[in-house]
């Protein structure tokens, strides 16, 4: 008897679930709005096991932005997919503005540039062989490549030059300690520019720009980041700036001067060159190592032979800078440093959709809410800033409350419940800015009018 019931009661379950699908896909005849509850591709939360290890890390596994694949490599889904292109416009927007060309590189690098730049032995390359037996290694860092084509646009003139070209591709390295989630992993993206001058003076000259670029990506972001003199290590070459995101759980110790915006990071003391020591006031912190800016010289255009003509028809050498952003170490470094309780916070630029819209529990008047949230979703989408950054969480069978809470948590910038005060004659819809914890009521026209000069990419 029992269970005949629980069979009646799990079919009529299944049935209005059935309908919700049908008035959904009703009221989305189009197919153009996007509804939540068809963007929960992740499996179900148990299947996997990775233990989280830091904050950020949790709650992207908790918002279905990541899913791990295995050590040190991870699916985006679809939101994290959404903030990785944006985080790229972004990029692109402000190394195109001083002269970038965006280009891109194969992954399979061959061994023979690696050995000629004494760099095969590292290890955190992945190698593998073709069918011939012939050594490749799986790109970390593409030095070797860019300099490798640049030898051969010879006779390049000087004319020609400053050179800056850059990509935003998929990285390897076989790290000795993948920890984290996208902090560090074993496969990432990151954005590498590679700079060609024709004098030192002039690729300083060019450093001092691709910085200024970077200071403006992540003014845009509106992060607070920190920039120290570096140490060049296995990259090599003269000058280095590290770009951080001081954390708690940073594997970088800086020592930032409490009265100036001088810093370093601290690897470097005791490399002869401490005099800062006698003016500043440092104090210790740990960062997330985020970019990294290097002045190569002729360290690998020497070695390579990537020359350019000059003015009197001599070839010389050229002068290289190169330029690293951890793409998605910068995602889940934002989370670290901006989110606040169990919600997610993300430079609101680039956050995966702008605006939440709830309509009311299903139940009295259910399609007149939906279908007033359906309106309210076209109007905001046809503002030029919002188009596609709107989402509605059509998921009615749950409260307001918890898919507020569910909005709060995926960090996504405004929400709208459009609820009872929508049946009045004047209709009101309420608005919650998640990051001031700000809430009000406002007509149709008033939350229009406010959302127009919301910043998105
Ligand atoms: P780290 O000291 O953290 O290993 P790195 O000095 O090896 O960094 P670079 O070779 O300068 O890093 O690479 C450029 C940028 O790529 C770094 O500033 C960082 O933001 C990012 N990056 C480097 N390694 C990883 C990784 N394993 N996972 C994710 N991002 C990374
Ligand atoms: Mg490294």
């Amino acid at each position: 008897m029992s269970c005949c019931l629980s069979i009646t009661l799990s079919k009529s379950k299944m049935l209005s679930a059935c309908m919700r699908q049908v008035v959904r896909r009703y009221h989305n005849c189009t197919g153009k709005r996007k509804y939540l509850s068809d963007m929960f591709y992740s499996p179900a939360k148990s299947k996997h096991k990775e233990e989280y290890s830091c904050k950020s890390h949790r709650l992207l596994l908790a918002n279905d932005i990541i899913y791990p694949c295995h050590s040190g490599a991870y699916y985006l889904l679809p939101f994290g997919q959404r903030v990785l292109e944006k985080l790229t416009r972004v990029i692109d927007d402000e190394l195109q503005a001083i002269g970038g060309q965006k280009i891109s590189m194969p992954t399979l690098a061959p061994s023979k540039l690696w050995r000629k730049t004494e760099r095969w032995n590292t290890p955190e390359l992945f190698k593998l062989k073709d069918r011939a037996e012939t050594d490749y290694c799986l790109g970390p860092t593409h030095e070797e490549l860019i300099t490798d084509y640049v030898r051969q646009l010879h006779p390049l003139s000087y004319k020609r030059l400053p050179l800056m070209l850059y990509q935003i591709t998929r990285k390897f390295r076989d790290e000795m300690a993948p920890k984290y989630g996208l902090l560090r992993g074993r496969e990432f993206e990151m954005k590498d520019m590679y700079t060609f001058d024709a004098t030192e003076e002039n690729a300083r000259v060019t450093y001092e720009i691709v910085c200024n670029a970077y200071d403006k990506i992540f003014k845009r972001l509106n992060l607070p980041f920190v920039k120290v003199a570096g140490a060049t290590g296995n990259i090599g070459g003269k000058l280095s700036h590290e770009y951080h995101l001081p954390a708690d759980i940073g594997q970088d110790q800086l020592l930032i001067c409490e009265k100036c915006d001088f810093g370093l990071n601290k690897e470097l003391v005791g490399a002869g060159d401490d005099e800062f020591g006698k003016h500043c006031h440092l104090k210790e912190i740990n960062g997330i190592e985020v970019g990294h800016a290097f002045l190569l010289g002729t360290k690998y255009s020497e070695v390579l032979d990537a020359c350019f003509v000059d003015k009197d028809g001599n070839t010389q050498v050229t002068k290289m800078g190169c330029f690293g952003l951890g793409v998605t170490r910068i995602i889940q470094a934002s989370v670290e440093v901006l989110s606040v309780d169990d919600n997610i916070r993300w430079p609101e630029v680039i956050a995966p959709y702008h605006v939440c819209i709830i309509p009311q529990k299903e139940g009295y008047m259910a399609d007149k809410f939906f279908s007033m949230a359906n309106d309210l979703y076209d109007k905001l989408d046809s503002l030029p800033n919002l188009h596609d950054e709107i989402l509605l969480d059509d998921r009615t069978q749950l409260t307001v409350g918890k898919r507020i809470k569910k909005a709060n948590e995926m960090g996504l910038p405004y929400i709208v419940v459009v609820g009872r005060k929508a049946l009045e004659e004047i209709p009101l819809f309420e608005v919650i800015e998640t990051s001031e914890k700000r809430t009000f009521f406002a007509s149709a026209e008033q939350v229009i009018e406010h959302m127009k000069n919301i910043q998105t990419v």
